[in-house]
């Protein structure tokens, strides 16, 4: 696990444990320090990851509550939900819907490889539609389907931050899974903007703006079925990993 320090008062921890598998990522939990709440979005793989994100908030900044944030319902974001009892879990209500149709079976498939304890499914408790705001917090849950229809987001307005989950990827989104590319730019040119100077996203680097320009672009040729060429070989896998689930889906 590494740690960073981002903005006034974001705490970035990457994990490396989908590294060298077939998803062949990072992952981050992005933890923000509010006034009252640790706001942790996403939980990773299980409790045996979410306890050290924990031990170290508590050590560095004293104890107080948390309120937890599911970004999407994939199973490498909510494994660790079962750590927080009696907390807060907020997520889009089909999010909700998702982890209740899903979950069992993402957990029958990746469990052996990658759990490192007994995963008991935790569903989040507090549901939005198109957003939620905490404004004594100076922060904002809020709708963004893309990556997937359940997508949602965080905006951080104290610190000027954006966590986008899935949404983004450097230079190009990865493993687009929902076909509604139209919403998706939508979403992107909604984050363009609030005009955040950083974005956080699930599975790389932290970026600047200029990032969802690039993924803008990208959507857009692939609604009009353009040729994309592609000088790096691992973005040209992203590319053609997302060209196969829309061919399949049909509209590429
Ligand atoms: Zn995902």
């Amino acid at each position: 696990m590494e740690i960073k320090h981002v903005g006034k008062r974001g705490i970035l921890f990457t994990f490396f444990e989908l590294e060298n598998s077939r998803y062949d990522c990072v992952t981050n939990v992005y933890a923000i320090k509010g006034n009252q709440y640790f706001f942790i979005c996403d939980t990773y793989l299980g409790p045996y990851f979410m306890k050290k994100v924990k031990q170290y908030l508590e050590s560095n900044f004293g104890k107080k509550k948390y309120i937890i944030f599911n970004s999407h319902s994939h199973w490498d974001h909510i494994w660790g939900n079962s750590a927080f009892d009696n907390c807060m879990i907020i997520a889009h209500e089909k999010c909700k819907d998702l982890i209740e149709k899903n979950a069992q079976d993402e957990l029958i498939e990746n469990a052996e490889r990658f759990a490192k304890e007994n995963i008991h499914i935790v569903l989040p408790n507090i549901t939005f539609e198109k957003k939620i705001t905490f404004e004594e917090e100076g922060l904002e849950f809020f709708y963004s389907p893309g990556h997937t229809e359940d997508s949602a987001s965080c905006y951080d307005y104290i610190s000027n931050t954006l966590f986008v989950g899935d949404n983004i990827d450097n230079p190009i989104p990865s493993c687009i899974c929902w076909n509604e590319l139209k919403k998706y730019k939508d979403t992107l040119e909604q984050y363009s903007k609030i005009g955040a100077d950083i974005i956080v996203q699930s599975h790389g680097d932290l970026n600047d703006k200029e990032v969802i320009r690039k993924n803008i672009a990208y959507i857009s040729k692939l609604m009009t079925n353009e040729k994309i060429a592609f000088d790096d070989k691992d973005v040209l896998k992203k590319h053609l990993k997302n060209i196969e689930y829309l061919r399949q889906i049909g509209i590429c």
